[in-house]
C-alpha cells in the first residue's frame, strides 16, 4: 500500500526516495549512507511484489520547445556569458532531457548581471522562456517575476537553499549557513515547477 501510494511522484535528481531497508534501489537510483536518491528525472516506480524502486523516464514522447514556450531545465554547464540548460519539461509536459536550451548573460535579468554565478550556478533548476529556436537552438530568457532559479543547491556542501531575504535574493543553505544570491523566480522554494 505504501509502494503504491509513493509511487508515481515525479522526481529529479537528488531527490529522496527512501531507506534501503523499505527498498531495494534500481534503475536511475543511487544510495548514500542507505538513503536512496534519484539519479534522474523521471516518475518513481515501486514494484510491490520486488521493493524494487526505479525511476521511469518522465516521457517517451518528443516534445520540441516552442518560442514563448515555458520550460524548467537544470544548469548543467556555466560559461562567463552563457549557460546551458537541460530542459526537463515544457509547459505541463516533462521530458526526459532531451533538449538544450542556452542562458545569455544578458537574458537573466532586467538589470545587468555583472557575473553570471550571482544569477545561477551548477545544478540549479530554473523556470525560463523560450525566445528564440534561431539555428535550432533554444535560446531562454528568466527576466520577469515568475521567472529564474526555482530551486538551489549549496555551492559548499549541497544543501538545500532556502530564502533568506527575499528583497535582496539572497539565499541560505539550511545546512552550512552559506548565503549565496540567484536570480530567483517569486516563487523560489515552493516545489512548483
Ligand atoms: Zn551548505
Amino acid at each position: 500500500m505504501l509502494g503504491e501510494k509513493r509511487s508515481g511522484r515525479f522526481v529529479i535528481p537528488g531527490d529522496k526516495i527512501g531507506v534501503i531497508e523499505e527498498f531495494i534501489p534500481g534503475y536511475g537510483t543511487y544510495v548514500v549512507d542507505g538513503a536512496i536518491y534519484a539519479s534522474s528525472v523521471g516518475f518513481l516506480s515501486i514494484d510491490p511484489k520486488s521493493r524494487i524502486a526505479s525511476i521511469k523516464p518522465a516521457s517517451q514522447r518528443i516534445y520540441a520547445p516552442k518560442v514563448g514556450n515555458i520550460v524548467v531545465g537544470c544548469v548543467w554547464g556555466v560559461q562567463t556569458a552563457m549557460a546551458f540548460i537541460r530542459i526537463i519539461k515544457i509547459e505541463r509536459s516533462f521530458l526526459s532531457g532531451f533538449f538544450t536550451g542556452v542562458l545569455h548573460v544578458s537574458d537573466i535579468d532586467i538589470r545587468f548581471t555583472k557575473d553570471i554565478l550571482d544569477a545561477l550556478k551548477l545544478g540549479d533548476i530554473v523556470r525560463a522562456k523560450v525566445i528564440s529556436e534561431a539555428n535550432r537552438t533554444y535560446h531562454l530568457s528568466t527576466k520577469g517575476q515568475n521567472l529564474g532559479v526555482i530551486l538551489a543547491l549549496c555551492s559548499k556542501c549541497g544543501g538545500t537553499l532556502r530564502l533568506k531575504s527575499k528583497r535582496e535574493k539572497k539565499l541560505q543553505c539550511e545546512v552550512c549557513g552559506n548565503v549565496e544570491t540567484r536570480k530567483i523566480a517569486s516563487d523560489y522554494g515552493s516545489g512548483n515547477l
